[in-house]
Formats: C-alpha cells, structure tokens, sequence
C-alpha cells in the first residue's frame, strides 16, 4: 500500500514538469481543429475559454514556482540534486509564456495583430535568459509550429508562413549570437567578481586562524572587528556541521539506517522571562539541523511544526523506540509517505536542558536493539560534544584576537611621537576593542578645573555625508558639537571619573540621558552604554577617554578591563607626546626671542629653495643686523640689550605673514624670508620695519634710547638661484649699509 502511494507521490511530482509541453501541443491542437480563434473567444466558447483557463493555471503555478523563495538548505543528502528537474521547469515555463504570446496574437486578431511583435520581444528574452542551448532550441520549434499553426488556420499560404519564419529564424540567429555572448560575458564578469570576493573572505579567515600579527591594520580596525567577529562565526558553525554531518554520516552507515537526523529543538526568544514559557507556545517548532539518507521524501523546509511522532518524546524526553510501524506513522522529517518500519530516538542533552534529538529509522523491518540504542545515545553525546568544544574554541580564538588586537594597540600607541599621532592611535586602538558611536579625548586643567576637548571621533567618519542614515548623522552633529569645546568641573561623568581615578560609570551602561556627560547642554538620547576612562599618569590624571554607544551593554567586563590597561597606554603616550614636542621645539627655537634658531632656519630655508627651484616661484631674503648694539651693551647692561633683542623680535613677528620665515640668526642678526616677493617688495618691507624699530623708546635705569637697523635684500633667482650664494650676497649688502651711515636697507641689485 505504502509502496504505491509512494510511487504515485514520486510520478505526480515529476509529471508536473512537463505540463508546459502537454500545454502547447493542446493549444497547438485546438488551433488546428479551429477550436480556437479571436472569433470562438469573444462568443464565449467553451471549449476555448476552457482551454485559456488551464493555460492560467498552469502558468500561474509555474510562476509561483519560480518565485517562491527556495528555502536554504537544512541537510545534506548522498542523492545529487537532479538537473533534469531543474531543466524540465525551465522548459515548462518557456513553453507557457511562448503559448500565452500566441493565445494573445489569436485572440487579438492573428499574424496581423499589432500585438504580433511580442513574439520577437519574447524569443530574445528567452534567449537571454536561457542556461541550456537544447531547451531554447525547443523553445523555438514550439514558437515555429505555432506560428505554422496560427498561419495555415487563417488561411494564410506557406510561402507568407515561411516568410515569417524566415524572418524570426534571423532573428533568433542574431539574438543568439549577439544577446547570449553579451549575457554570457556579463555573467562570467559577475561570477569572477563574487569568486574574487569569496577569495578574499576565505583567506583573512585562514590568516586569522594562524593569529599572530596579522591583525587588521589600525585604520581598518572599526570596520573589520565586526566582520572579523561574524566570519569567525561563520568559521565555527560551518565547522560544527561538517563533523555533526560525519558523525550522523557514519552512523547511518553502521548501523544501515534509512535516515538519521539531528533536530533542534528551536530556542525560545522569551527565554529568561520565567513564567511566560509555558503558556505562550504549547510544543516549540523543531528544526532540521543536519540529516544523512537514502530517502527523496525529505522536508525542503527545515522547520518542523508539527512534531507527530515525536511528541511524545518532546513531552517525555527520554529514549523512544519504536517498531512495526508499517509505514503509518511517518517522522516528521519526511514530507511524504515513507515505509519506516523501525524508529529510535534519543534526546541530546546539554547539562540538563534539551537541546534536541537524534532520529535514526529504517524501512526494512529491522527493530533497533539495546546495543543500537546505546551507539545512538553515545553518538548524541558526541554531538553535543562537538558543539560545546566548537563553542570553546571559539571563545579561545576570540580571546586571542582581542589580546592579539590589545597588544597591537599598545605597540602602535608606543610608537606615536606627536600628539595628533596619538589621537589617531587612540581612536583606531578603541575601535578595535570596542564599539563607539562616538569617542572624545578631553584634557583637564587641575588648576583651571577645566576639561578641554582634544579631539573626537564618530564611528561613521568614513560613510559618505550623503548617505548617512539619521542616526549616524546624529553621531556626525555631536561630533561636530564637541570639537574644541571647552567645560568646567562639575557634576558630570567626566569630572566623576577624573575625580575619582576610576572609570564611570561602573557598569557601563547608561540608561538615563539626563545623567550630563560633559555638561548639562550636551545631551546624547540615544546613547545606552557610556564608559569613561581616566588617563592617569603616576600622581596627575591629564584627562579622559569617553566612549558613546547606541548598543546596549557594549562595554561588558572584560572590555572595560583592556579599555582600562589601554587608557593608561593612552596616557603614558600623551605624556611622551608632548615631552618629544617640547624638546623639538627646544631644538628649533632660539630660547631668548622665541624666533626659528639658525638650524631649523637653514632647514626651512632648503625646503623653501627646494620648492621654488622647481615651481620658479621667487622670494626674498632679509639679512639685518643691530647698529652700534655692543654700545647698548656696555651703556645699558647686558640684560637691557636681550629685553632690545627681544622687542624687535616681536616686532619682526607681529608684521610678518604666516608663510615668512622669521630667524635669529646669530648674535643681533637676524633674517627674513618672504616666498613670493621679490626684492623691491622685500625693501619695502624693509623700510618699514626699520622705521618702526626706529620709532620705538625703550627706557631703562640709565634713560631711554632707541636703536636702529641695517637691512641687506636679495632676491632668487634674480641675484642668485644658489641658497648659500644669497646669503652671501644679502650680507654684502648689509656691509654696505654699515659702510654708509648705517639705518638704511640695501638691495643686492644697488650694489656697485
Ligand atoms: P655694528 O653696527 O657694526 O653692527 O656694531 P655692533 O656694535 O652691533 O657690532 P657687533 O656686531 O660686532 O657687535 C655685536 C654685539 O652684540 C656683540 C655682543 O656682545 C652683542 N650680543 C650678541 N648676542 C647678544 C645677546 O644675546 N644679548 C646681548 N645683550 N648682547 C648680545
Ligand atoms: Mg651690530
Ligand atoms: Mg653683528
């Protein structure tokens, strides 16, 4: 009995296949017995409105078919899946659409319809769209006998039916050749892209199996920590279902089993809300998780509703088996009827919850024994095995790559020499560890009470200003808000946690916006976790590290405990920033005037050359010297002649433009660089500062006085287009100040 409800079941779906064709030849058929025309169809004809009825039918479920999502595949089997099937559906619905077109022409009026370009609309379509030459070929016979058929049942002769197809045989031709090749390249250039894709996303896994030091760099870090996170996911359960399928694998072969399969019994969302449980949902849904078998009749969908026979074990979950059953009592993993004969299941506990079973069943009469039934239990002790090692494994791997990213972190913070170095590292180190929506780096001032914003940092700086959703453009105004803003102490999370040397708040969470972070005015309504970090540096606390979330818990323990050991990585760098600066400033600058020193001048003046001897550009040079300074000197004391020093300093930076170099260049010398000028603009320049040097009193316990300057102007490239050569020359024309009277400026082109 079974046996033959089974094979009519199998007959009945394949047969379906081939409705298409069965359709054609019936219409095909009823246009040459005359049965169907325009004429028979607006007179209400049964036997043609019958007719265009089953051809609805037909194409409607052939459409359904092919646009009903396929569900994703719950199990393997040893059967290949059948190409024919696929082939025969892709056949049936050619042949419908091919026969709906001429149904169409018929009933609009035949070959002189203007709805008769449809057909060569409809044969290029399906030549685009075909995957195999031999169907599109019986596509075009069916158009062909059609179109024959329509033509000799108006009357029409064979020379105008054989001019039609002559025409569409061209047609079909060029399509071919042209579309096909087209679609084809298309299709290979799509294929070769998503290959290169998946490439790439195999081997960053295989790299980060092998862990050390191949970690994203810094820059990427926000964007690939969670790409990192999902793909190791994906390693991991991919892995649990290669070794569930070979052991259940191995298991249908010993013990020659029709069938054994792995089912889920599906979690429960509201796990965790006691009481609610038990009322909600009277049996949970199983799922197909992994399934070895002989059988065809298996479920495409992997979700199990109704549990049949299995209910009792789901109400009771302790071995089951059963045998005789004759076919009657199908599992209900099986979509169809199946002769199981014998049935025995175990359920796969995890401490003591259960998390599923292992059915396994046969069809020839064979009843499971005592020993079997332990080899099932044992081989569900195995699986669950797998998963719990799998889950360990990975928490091992994650482990290693947040230490792997914490190490990386600190050896880049280490290595940054200036302060906006330092920032950038910060800012890459924290998105490595921990997501942000938005990170700000605040400075305290103790004496002040004062907290300054140094820099900040929105997780969507990268995504494009356009197409930022509303919450990230939220996040990028707040940033915006922030940048250089400035607040006092008080009673906000930043003060708390610079106060108190410990970050706040305590869990991390923050679920109250009205709780200020910076100050009152500064409100972040969607933010649900917020760390700050104080930067301690031995006695002193020099500012803070706030992390903003949108994500609820997003700083749970063990990232708040690295985010910790980082922040202190974060202040040491900030300190030695700022010591590198401080002494390269104090290697570049003259200690008394605060002027560019004589190195760091014949630095920038290389550079400046550099440039201009490749751009043309010109520029001028100041060379000026103090007159009768050592008198100042000896009349004054030595300390009114630096005040002197220092005066005409200010007075050389207060009137030079930002791109002019302005240098102490030894002694009471100094030098000017103006880009861009040339040297009847640079004494022009010249005189001015003279003068006003000039027009200065300076007072001091001896009286007051005033001093003058002597200025020598030389221009590249017209003077000289050498840097040393220019100097020289600017010098000679300081002398021949000094030589004539002194408190004058000299260009080097006045020279004699
Ligand atoms: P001239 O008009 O020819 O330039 O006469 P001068 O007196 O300025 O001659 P000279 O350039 O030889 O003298 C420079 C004096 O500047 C010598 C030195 O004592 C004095 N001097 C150099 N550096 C400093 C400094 O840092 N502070 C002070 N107070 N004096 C300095
Ligand atoms: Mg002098
Ligand atoms: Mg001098």
């Amino acid at each position: 009995m079974t046996a033959i409800a089974r094979k009519l079941y199998l007959a009945r779906k394949q047969a379906t296949d081939w409705w298409g064709l069965i359709v054609v030849a019936a219409f095909a058929f009823l246009l040459a017995m005359g049965q169907f025309s325009a004429k028979k169809l607006w007179a209400g004809d049964l036997m043609a409105l019958t007719g265009l009825m089953v051809y609805a039918a037909t194409l409607t479920r052939a459409l359904m078919r092919e646009l009903s999502p396929t569900t994703s595949e719950p199990r393997r089997r040893r059967l290949a899946p059948s190409s024919a099937v696929e082939a025969g559906q892709e056949l049936e619905l050619g042949l419908l659409l091919v026969t709906g077109v001429y149904i169409l022409i018929v009933a609009s009026g035949g070959l002189t319809s203007f709805l008769y370009p449809l057909v060569y609309a409809l044969v290029s379509f399906l030549l685009i769209i075909n995957k195999r030459r031999w169907v599109a070929g019986v596509w075009l016979a069916a158009t062909g006998l059609l179109e024959i058929t329509v033509g000799m049942g108006e009357g029409g002769s064979w020379a105008t039916v054989a001019m039609h197809l002559t025409y569409l045989g061209f047609f079909a031709a060029g399509n071919l050749l042209v579309l096909s090749n087209l679609a084809k390249r298309l299709r290979g250039q799509h294929e070769v892209s998503i290959s290169t894709e998946l490439d790439r996303i195999r081997e960053e896994a295989r790299d980060f199996r092998l862990i050390a030091s191949q970690l994203p760099l810094a820059s990427r870090a926000a964007r690939s920590r969670e790409d990192e996170e999902l793909r190791m996911a994906q390693g991991a359960v991919h892995h649990v279902h290669e070794q569930l399928f070979f052991t259940i694998d191995l298991l249908c072969v010993s013990l020659e089993l029709n069938t054994a399969a792995l089912l889920w019994i599906e979690p429960d969302p509201d796990e965790g809300k006691r009481g609610q449980r038990k009322d909600s949902r009277k049996t949970p849904p199983l799922i197909i998780k992994e399934m070895a078998t002989a059988s065809e009749m298996v479920r495409d969908n992997p979700v199990i509703e109704n549990p049949g026979v299995l209910a009792a074990a789901l109400r009771d979950p302790k071995p089951l088996r059963l045998k005789a059953l004759g076919g009657r009592r199908v599992p209900p993993y099986y979509q169809g009827p199946e002769p199981v004969t014998d049935l025995c299941v175990v359920p796969l506990t995890d401490g003591k919850v259960v998390r599923g079973f292992l059915c396994a069943d046969r069809v020839e009469d064979q009843p499971f024994t005592d020993l079997e039934q332990d080899a099932l239990i044992k081989a569900g002790a195995q699986c669950m095995r797998i998963i719990e090692q799998e889950r360990a494994f990975a928490a091992v791997e994650r482990g290693k790559y947040e230490q792997e990213q914490f190490y990386r972190a600190s050896e880049l913070l280490n290595q940054a020499l200036t302060l906006d170095d330092v920032y950038a590292k910060t800012f890459a180190a924290l998105s490595a560890m921990a997501p942000y929506d938005l990170a700000v780096l605040t400075r305290h001032d103790a004496s002040a009470g004062r907290h300054e914003v140094l820099a900040v940092r929105h997780a969507h700086e990268a995504t494009d200003e356009e197409a930022r959703s509303k919450e990230e453009a939220l996040w990028a105004e707040h940033a915006a808000s922030l940048a250089d803003k400035s607040f006092t102490d008080g009673v906000c999370l930043v003060s708390m946690a610079v106060k108190n040397r410990h970050h706040m708040p305590a869990t991390g969470e923050y679920p109250d916006s009205s709780v200020a972070i910076f100050d009152k005015q500064t409100r972040f309504d969607q933010a649900r976790s917020v760390l700050v970090l104080p930067l301690v540096r031995g006695e002193q606390v020099l500012g803070a590290i706030t992390l903003i979330s949108s994500r609820v818990k997003a700083y749970p323990p063990a990232a708040r405990e690295m985010l910790r050991v980082i922040s202190h990585q974060v202040g040491v760098s900030m300190q030695n920033a700022r010591m590198y600066q401080s002494m390269e400033e104090r290697a570049t600058t003259d200690g008394l005037t605060g002027l560019t020193n004589h190195r760091a001048f014949q630095e920038r003046l290389e550079q400046l050359h550099a440039l201009s001897e490749r751009t043309g550009q010109k520029f001028s040079i100041i060379l000026t010297d103090i007159d009768h300074f050592k008198s100042v000197n000896d009349t004054y004391g030595h300390p009114v002649g630096d005040a002197v020093l220092k005066r005409v300093a200010a007075i050389f930076t207060r009137r030079a433009r930002k791109v002019d170099i302005v240098a102490r260049y030894g002694g009471e010398e100094f030098v000017l660089v103006l880009p861009d000028t040339d040297a009847e603009g640079a004494a022009v320049f010249a005189n001015r500062l003279r003068e006003e040097i000039a027009a200065q009193t300076i007072t001091s316990d001896n009286g007051s006085f005033s001093v003058t300057l002597s200025l020598g102007v030389a221009e590249f490239p017209r003077d000289s287009t050498k840097r040393h050569e220019l100097i020289e020359l600017a010098d000679q024309a300081l002398y021949y100040c000094k030589e004539h009277g002194r408190n004058r400026v000299t260009k080097v082109c006045d020279l004699p």
